[in-house]
């Protein structure tokens, strides 16, 4: 039922739901996959484009079902966010990914450092903060190596309390970043109030740069303003050399994406690390 009128989510009244078996089937097993541990973090490396250094990660969840296989969170998370059980997940998935880090840290895996998604529900929800402070806590990680990446969709509508929120955040020491950058609404007045660290630039920018006559534009301009408003930028979806070499030319100077590497699991994300440090 509709409640607090400022959240900015939809409530579905039982009727309106989209009463495939497909997504009720879906929720249903999502509740038995959050206490039977069927989720696992996968690791997408970024790297700084002239060293081809690894210097962070995204955590990206993966759900191993039992029958379907493995189901892709662009399938899961917008039925998690519909009712709900977004929460649960994200709690599990902050915890993961900073007790994964935790233990690289110290087995001496040099890894700088590890970022999580939050959905626009995770972050207008009031037990956030205090959520990500007990996390920072337990599992005893150096906050500024924890990083949030927040939509433009979660920040929109009530700007006084998404400028609290992220203030909060960063009372906790973490960094925050804006993903998919340029897709959403952002105007620049909004985004000068906005404590963030770094602007992601949306894979749509991405994918057409090398023949498009207007995306090189668009992504040169992302650069400069985030130069101007002392953010950093990053690049995702780079799967080409050539994409990589305008980005270097329009000096967004990190880049995440199958060029590098695709999401990894967690072994093999840690070999990878070894080895592009050892090199
Ligand atoms: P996103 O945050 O924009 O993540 C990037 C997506 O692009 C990932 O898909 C990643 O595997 C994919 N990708 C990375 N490099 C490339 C590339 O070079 N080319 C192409 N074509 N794709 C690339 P994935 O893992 O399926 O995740 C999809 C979305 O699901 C994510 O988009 C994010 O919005 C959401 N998501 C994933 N994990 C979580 C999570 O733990 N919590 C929440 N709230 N959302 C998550
Ligand atoms: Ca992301
Ligand atoms: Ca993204
Ligand atoms: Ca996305």
């Amino acid at each position: 039922a509709k409640r607090n009128p400022e959240r900015r989510f939809v409530y579905y009244e039982p009727g309106m739901r989209e009463q495939s078996g497909f997504h009720l089937g879906l929720e249903n097993d999502m509740r038995r996959a959050i206490a039977g541990s069927e989720f696992e973090l996968h690791f997408q490396p970024k790297v700084d484009l002239d060293t081809r250094q690894v210097i962070g990660a995204e955590a990206l969840i993966r759900w191993r079902h039992p029958t379907r296989g493995l189901v892709s969170p662009a399938e899961f998370i917008p039925i998690a966010e519909e009712t709900g059980l977004i929460w649960e997940i994200g709690c599990w998935t902050l915890y993961e990914a900073c007790r994964r880090l935790a233990g690289w840290t110290a087995s001496g895996l040099s890894l700088p450092s590890v970022s999580v998604n939050l959905s626009p529900r995770q972050f207008q929800d009031a037990r956030l903060v205090g959520l990500v402070t007990s996390v920072v806590e337990e599992t005893g990680i150096d906050p500024s190596r924890l990083e949030l990446e927040l939509t433009e969709s979660a920040m929109i509508g009530d700007i006084e309390k998404a400028v609290a929120i992220l203030g909060g955040l960063k009372d906790i020491g973490v960094r925050l970043s804006i993903d998919d950058f340029g897709t959403g609404y952002s105007s620049l007045a909004y985004l000068k109030r906005f404590p963030i660290d770094t602007l992601k630039i949306d894979r749509s920018f991405v994918r057409d740069i090398v023949k498009s006559a207007t995306d090189p534009a668009i992504v040169s301009t992302i650069v400069n303003l985030a130069e101007s408003l002392g953010f950093d930028t990053i690049a995702e979806g780079v799967e080409t050399e050539q994409q990589a070499t305008i980005l270097r030319n329009h000096r967004c100077s990190r880049i995440q994406g199958f060029l590098i590497s695709r999401p990894l699991d967690v072994i093999s994300f840690e070999t990878f690390v070894r080895e592009s440090s050892a090199a």
